[in-house]
């Protein structure tokens, strides 16, 4: 059999991709009615075309082929999917200034982070990477090939109820989940700031989340503030 390429894709864009995928069991175990596990692949098939456009011509074949009537049809048809897929890092940074300006830590709290990061890279499969240092927690994720960060302010008060991590669409309470303020000085002088509750910890909060852009958005708006006039 032919060689076949692994395609790269982005945690949250593999995120998206296995989740859907999982479906296809669910619906197995779910359902004796092979018409509604069938109603279930279709389906699918279509939100994964959705994001994944070429999706179609490459697997439409293999989903029509899989009747739904086995277990193993299903995990071979997953295996067979996630196996042509595997996810891009993100960039180490290489150099200090490369983050200095974007972060304004101290120098310090800037080679932890640092540090912390270029490890956490290595060893996992990430959208974003945060830590915690004293009354912030720092954040960094890559646009379009350009770091976008920023040293967001933690609030002290602890929030009861659940709360809606604003990354990864999940519900947390307690300390796992922290809220934090992006503040931006304006040129008149004046502070504005966005809040927003995010997960305290990156890596559980990488396994789930499915879309980078409400947390670029996010950590920008110092960034966009600022640069208003
Ligand atoms: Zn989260």
């Amino acid at each position: 059999m032919a060689e076949v390429e692994t395609r790269v894709i982005s945690n949250e864009d593999y995120n998206f991709l296995r989740k859907r995928m999982l479906r296809l069991e669910e619906s197995y175990k779910q359902s004796n009615d092979p018409t509604v596990r069938r109603a279930v692949r279709d389906k699918t098939l279509f939100d994964i075309c959705e994001r994944f456009p070429d999706f179609l011509y490459e697997y439409g074949d293999v989903f029509e082929c899989c009747a739904m009537s086995s277990l193993k049809e299903i995990t071979d048809l997953y295996d067979l999917v996630m196996g042509r897929f595997s996810i891009k890092q993100l960039p180490k940074i290489e150099s200090e200034k490369e983050v200095k300006r974007l972060l304004k830590l101290k120098d310090k709290a800037l080679k932890s982070f640092i540090k912390g990061y270029n490890e956490a890279v290595e060893t996992h499969n990430l959208t974003y990477y945060s830590q915690r240092i004293d009354d912030k927690l720092v954040f960094l994720t890559v646009q379009d090939g350009e770091f976008v960060g920023a040293a967001t302010d933690v609030s002290r008060s602890q929030r009861n109820g659940e709360c809606l991590c604003h990354v990864c669409r999940r519900f947390k309470r307690g300390p796992e989940i922290t809220f934090v303020t992006n503040t931006a000085k304006t040129t008149k002088g004046e502070y504005s700031s966005l809040g927003q509750t995010i997960c305290s910890d990156y890596e559980s909060c990488n396994r789930e989340v499915e879309d980078r852009e409400p947390l670029v958005k996010f950590l920008r708006y110092k960034l966009d503030k600022e640069r208003e006039r």
